[in-house]
């Protein structure tokens, strides 16, 4: 995160100006969200959306704002600076800007442009919600009056329209209140922003005020740098004693440190080296010129002798180690220490230092070690060659490389690493350089881990590097990879990130999101996103549209639309063939595909009224039926069986009081179900005196007249009564017509009838 000002206030409180001004005066971006608002808005204007339809707005979603380097809003491309100043563009921006996918749109931009740079932003909702950990947090107001006085005059400076100073007032006004009362985000002033009045002040007082707080908290960009080196230094120095030694104990093995001899040439003194503290060449009193030095300063000094290599010698049972060629080097103030050949830089393979120095030459070195207790020091030249060689690496570095270097230690400062010859530090502070943990640096020893030179410490003669830099720079190469590889089509598990009313966004990698529109996340619709997606949830989605700064995503078409596919193959009037899964008093479900059931209701099922579904079907069983009815937003099917025939009903062409003959199917409780033609119909026992209810015998055919018939409902009821009567009545119309004795009657029929 860089550093970042936040500023806020009302329309007219000179927010832009000032803003400006210190952008310059830090080396800051500035930011004027206002004008991203604005640029939204116009855009709804031209595209003469209804202003006030939220969802209208999801042209943001392919909508680009950004800001060129002179700070002119671009919208889509298009330098629109002027264009967004107008009165109309104003409402319209304050209008837009009560809308949450609005708001979440743009806030994600500007958050995203501050993460990368150090910015100075200013808006309504900049500390309380866009930058809420912004370093400095600055809440301007001033008089209406003199903010509509400033708003006249910017407008005239501008050539823009101008209006009375009423109408201005009022413009600015009902702006204010709608900024301040909307429901999401309104203006407010951050608890922990600094508010300045700026009714009586000019705007270099108020730069000055800024500045002044600006610089309270230490925030000059040039400081920063400086500040952020101080610091290092001192944290490095607190820890400096201890960490040479571990440094230095990388480079030389302790029972290789040089031990500080008396007059080594002098053979009586050699006891003294079992005492090596005591050295009478550097008295106490050397100890305060001594102060002057630190370990690892490089400085100019004169050789004053060449001390030979002494073999290994004995005395009596005592063993005086073997001692190698030494300098006995001076430096200006008469303080003295020792060149070992170990640490030369250039002794040619058999070469000695009497080889290369003699007495009175000057040499640089750097001094390698001090003795507090006035021994005399070590000096190196090889440390001296590797700090010129880092003088060399001075622009590799200042490029920010990223670089492999192999770690060594973990000691309290920081985290020692080697990069080629060279010591290199991570420091633990500020923490932002070493990402980390004491775990994990633990299973790194000796491997190699990636990090970005920040500069190069003469004084130690090693490179300070970031380690967190190089995972970032990482990260972003990553990042940039994986947008350019991104296709339509292609298919990510994602993380939801974020819920909105109208979709959710999901991260598909490298902190890329898209949007899964509440439309794409299932065939069924979805009423509320939160019913079937949490954030932090994984959710497998597919780029079904890729745009600049859009991505959209979808779930649903990477889920099987079974219901879909089935009522795109088949349509009503469709014959179809499944499995009964459920048989109920109401019908059958009825499998038709892979979880595709329909439903075939018992009144469908068969022209028999009568029928009863539970003898004459089974569960498994396979039935064929039509599809008569498709309910896609219900997901219904509703399947007949029994139009797979003609109508029976239709067929029949009888009346009511038709004489007709009917087959006896079976008896029911009150009467018989009979069959006439294909259809079946209803003999009451009530209707049947001629003889006895109980004698009639299934596949009996009965003579019977009609009583109801309708076609439509399928219902028959017969009469048998009636019929017989009717047949009797006809039989004797018949004999009254063949006699020709005017006294017969019914008794004389009733007689011949016997
Ligand atoms: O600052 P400026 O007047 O250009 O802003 C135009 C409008 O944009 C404001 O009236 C406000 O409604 C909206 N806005 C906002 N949040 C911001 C910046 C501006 O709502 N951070």
């Amino acid at each position: 995160m860089g550093w970042q000002i936040a500023i806020d206030g009302p329309a007219g409180a000179g927010k832009s100006s000032v803003a400006k001004s210190i952008a310059k005066k830090l080396n800051l971006i500035y930011i004027d969200t206002g004008a991203m608002y604005r640029a939204a808005a116009l855009k709804a204007i031209n595209l003469g959306i209804n202003l006030s339809n939220e969802d209208e707005y999801k042209f943001l979603y392919d909508t680009s704002i950004r800001f060129n380097e002179e700070g002119h809003v671009l919208l889509d491309g298009e330098d629109v600076s002027s264009l967004i100043r107008t009165v109309e563009v104003s409402n319209a921006a304050s209008y837009a800007s009560t809308f949450g996918l609005v708001r979440t749109r743009l806030v994600s931009e500007q958050q995203k442009i501050a993460s990368d740079n150090n910015v100075i932003m200013d808006g309504r909702d900049i500390g309380t919600v866009v930058l809420k950990n912004a370093n400095l947090k600055i809440f301007l107001t001033a008089s209406l009056d003199e903010r509509t006085r400033r708003r006249m005059k910017e407008r005239e400076e501008k050539n823009q329209e101008v209006f009375s100073f009423e109408d201005t007032k009022k413009e600015i006004e009902a702006r204010d209140y709608q900024d301040s009362h909307r429901a999401i985000s309104p203006l407010t002033k951050a608890d922990d922003a600094v508010e300045i009045d700026t009714s009586n002040l000019s705007i270099e007082d108020v730069i000055n005020k800024i500045m002044s707080l600006v610089s309270e908290r230490g925030y000059s960009m040039e400081n920063l740098e400086q500040n952020l080196e101080q610091k290092q230094e001192e944290l490095e120095k607190e820890e400096e004693t201890k960490e040479v030694s571990e440094t230095l104990a990388e480079e030389t093995p302790v029972e290789e440190a040089p031990v500080e001899e008396t007059a080594a040439e002098e053979p009586a003194e050699e006891a003294a080296e079992e005492a090596p503290v005591e050295d009478e060449e550097a008295p106490a009193e050397d100890a305060p010129s001594k102060a002057k030095y630190h370990e690892l300063q490089v400085v100019i000094g004169t050789v004053v002798k060449i001390i030979p290599a002494k073999p290994e010698t004995k005395r009596g049972d005592k063993v005086f180690p073997a001692k190698e060629e030494k300098a006995l080097i001076e430096l200006e103030d008469g303080t003295q220490g020792y060149l070992s050949v170990k640490d030369e830089a250039e002794l040619a393979e058999g070469e000695e230092l009497f080889d290369k120095y003699i007495e009175g030459d000057e040499v640089e070195v750097a001094i390698k070690r001090i003795f507090p207790d006035g021994g005399k020091m070590v000096f190196s030249t090889a440390l001296v060659a590797k700090k010129h060689k880092l003088e060399a690496l001075e622009d590799f570095v200042n490029s920010r490389p990223v670089i492999k270097v192999k770690v060594v230690k973990n000691v309290d400062v920081g985290l020692l690493t080697k990069y080629e010859e060279f010591s290199c530090l991570i420091p633990k502070k500020p923490k932002s350089l070493l990402s980390l943990t004491d775990e994990e640096i633990e299973g790194l020893i000796g491997k190699e881990i990636e990090v970005v030179p920040v500069r190069i410490d003469y004084s130690r003669i090693r490179i300070i590097c970031n380690q967190t830099a190089a995972v970032q720079q990482k990260a972003k190469a990553e990042k940039k990879d994986f947008l350019a590889s991104l296709a339509e089509g292609q298919v990510y598990e994602g993380t939801v990130k974020n819920i909105e009313k109208y979709g959710a966004f999901v991260d598909i990698g490298f902190g890329v999101e898209g949007l899964l529109h509440v439309s794409e996340i299932d065939h069924n619709r979805v009423f509320k996103v939160e019913k079937v997606l949490n954030v932090g949830d994984t959710v497998k989605v597919q780029i079904i549209k890729l745009e600049k700064d859009h991505i959209g995503l979808s779930r649903k078409s990477l889920i099987p639309n079974f219901f879909g596919d089935f009522v795109n193959a088949n349509e009503v009037g469709k014959v179809v063939s499944g499995k009964v899964v459920d048989i109920r008093d109401a019908g059958l479900t009825v499998e038709l595909a892979e979880n595709v059931n329909g439903f075939l209701p018992k009144s469908e099922y068969s022209w028999d009224n009568d029928a009863n579904i539970n003898e004459e079907v089974k569960l498994d069983d396979t039935v064929e039926a039509k599809i008569i009815e498709i309910d896609v937003n219900k997901k219904r099917i509703i399947l007949s069986k029994k139009q797979l025939t003609e109508n029976p009903w239709e067929k029949l062409t009888v009346k009511v009081n038709d004489i007709v003959d009917v087959t006896v199917l079976k008896a029911l409780d009150n009467g018989f179900k009979v069959q006439l033609g294909e259809v079946t119909g209803y003999l009451p026992k009530a209707s049947i005196r001629s003889r006895a209810a109980d004698s009639i015998q299934a596949g009996e055919v009965l003579k019977t007249k009609v009583r109801i018939f309708d076609a439509a409902k399928g219902r028959l009821v017969v009469n048998m009564n009636e019929a017989e009567e009717r047949v009797e009545r006809e039989n004797y119309s018949k004999y009254m017509k063949a006699q020709d004795k005017i006294s017969n009657t019914l008794g004389d029929y009733l007689k011949e009838k016997k």
